[in-house]
């Protein structure tokens, strides 16, 4: 993030409260590499953090008012009474920097007001978690505003908190823990259940390689309704099969798990476990200094997401399959699916070509292009100026 996105916000800022902030701060976007729907299942994750961020100034406030300006949200500022936030009280994009507050009142933390000025370049709705980069920035500028000294876990823990009580979104804490933890040059190895981290070196371009985005610019409406429906039923198998969580199962105890489960069950269970063993694989290879061996991997857990998950879609589905045609590695839907974005590992000479291909499919089924983004492993939630 550049000293000109921190004076940009600066500039915002000065217009929109009058003054100075005391801080600038930004926090990431992420994509997944690998692991996906296991954070909720107690299980493993392979997130890197984009160069897309929220950037946010902000400025404490002794009268207990919260005043919110997104660049992205319309021309009025949310003021809300700090006292009085409540999940429920807040409607529009305010609820997740609200709930952030909200979360960390709820930890008993002693924090106030404040004015607050944001800019993003994370699409929003794209599966690269501008909502995690939202509340990870809200958290890290108030740790630093209120010198809350928490550590990383715990302002992931809030933003999470924030996202699933106060916006009503049941999501796990793969995205928040992505957007605090992550560092440049790394993936992030998660374990969702203890919140421990590894940072994995993830350098592509020594290996002639690059990571693409592919924005299908497209969002199910059922996205949200089916994320629930699903986290309950990985809840179901794993109180029927009387452990803890799904990450509690794994390959070797698979076949029996599966012969013991009603069948509605059985695809969601096989997911889960081989996903988590697919983090394990490609956390191998990666420490093997075979990046290129993730390709496969991509590829398989797309698969899965699809055919035992059910969470792709058409678009996600033919930019994947677009893209392996015209000769990328390996590709994958990254996020919690319903759309958003596909992930194509390709040799750094094949990236134009595979990425026209995919427009092109993309234009012959009727559908817009997608936007396409460079995915280079960058740090996480920050103070910037
Ligand atoms: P994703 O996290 O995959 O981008 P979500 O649906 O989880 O998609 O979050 C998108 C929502 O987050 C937006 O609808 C908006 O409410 C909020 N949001 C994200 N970025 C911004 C921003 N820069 N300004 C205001 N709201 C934002
Ligand atoms: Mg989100």
């Amino acid at each position: 993030m550049t000293a000109d996105a921190a004076g940009a916000v600066r500039d915002g800022f000065r217009r929109v409260h009058g003054g100075s902030p005391e801080g600038v701060w930004a926090a990431p976007g992420r994509v997944n590499l690998i692991g996906e729907h296991t954070d909720y299942n107690d299980g493993f994750a392979l997130p890197m953090a984009l160069p897309q961020a929220v950037v946010l100034a902000a400025r404490r406030r002794g009268d207990g008012l919260l005043r919110l300006h997104s660049a992205q949200g319309g021309a009025a500022t949310a003021e809300l009474r700090v006292a009085d936030l409540a999940p429920g009280a807040t409607a529009g994009w305010a609820r997740y920097p609200a709930g952030v507050v909200w979360a960390l009142r709820e930890r008993g933390l002693a924090v106030g007001g404040a004015d607050v000025y944001l800019d993003s370049t994370v699409p929003a709705g794209a599966g690269l978690s501008s909502s995690a980069a939202l509340e990870c920035a809200v958290a890290v500028a108030y740790d630093g505003l209120y010198g809350l000294g928490l550590a990383r876990p715990e302002l992931a823990r809030a933003a999470q908190h924030a996202e699933n009580a106060y916006a009503g979104v049941p999501c796990g804490v793969m995205d928040q823990m992505a957007s605090v933890c992550c560092t440049g040059g790394h993936a992030l190895h998660l374990d969702s259940r203890s919140l421990e981290v590894r940072q994995v070196p993830f350098g592509l371009g020594g290996h002639g390689l690059r990571l693409l985005v592919l924005d299908t610019r497209v969002r199910h409406d059922l996205a949200d309704g089916a994320y629930a429906a699903l986290r309950a039923g990985c809840e179901r198998a794993a109180g029927l099969l009387g452990l803890p969580a799904l990450r509690d199962l794994d390959g070797a105890g698979l076949p029996s798990a599966l012969a013991a489960l009603p069948g509605e069950l059985v695809p969601l269970v096989r997911h889960v476990v081989t996903e988590n063993a697919r983090v394990d694989r490609a956390v191998a290879e990666l420490a093997a200094g075979r990046p290129e061996a993730l390709g496969p991997l991509l590829t398989e857990g797309h698969a899965s997401l699809r055919d035992d998950y059910g969470v792709s879609c058409a678009e996600t589905d033919l930019a994947v399959a677009a893209a392996v045609a015209a000769g990328a590695l390996g590709a994958r839907m990254t996020g919690g699916g319903f759309g958003g974005s596909v992930i194509a590992l390709v040799r750094a000479g094949e990236a134009a070509a595979v990425a026209g291909a995919v427009a092109e499919a993309f234009a012959a089924a009727g559908h817009a292009a997608p936007a396409v983004l460079e995915a280079v492993p960058s740090p996480g939630a920050r103070r910037i100026g």
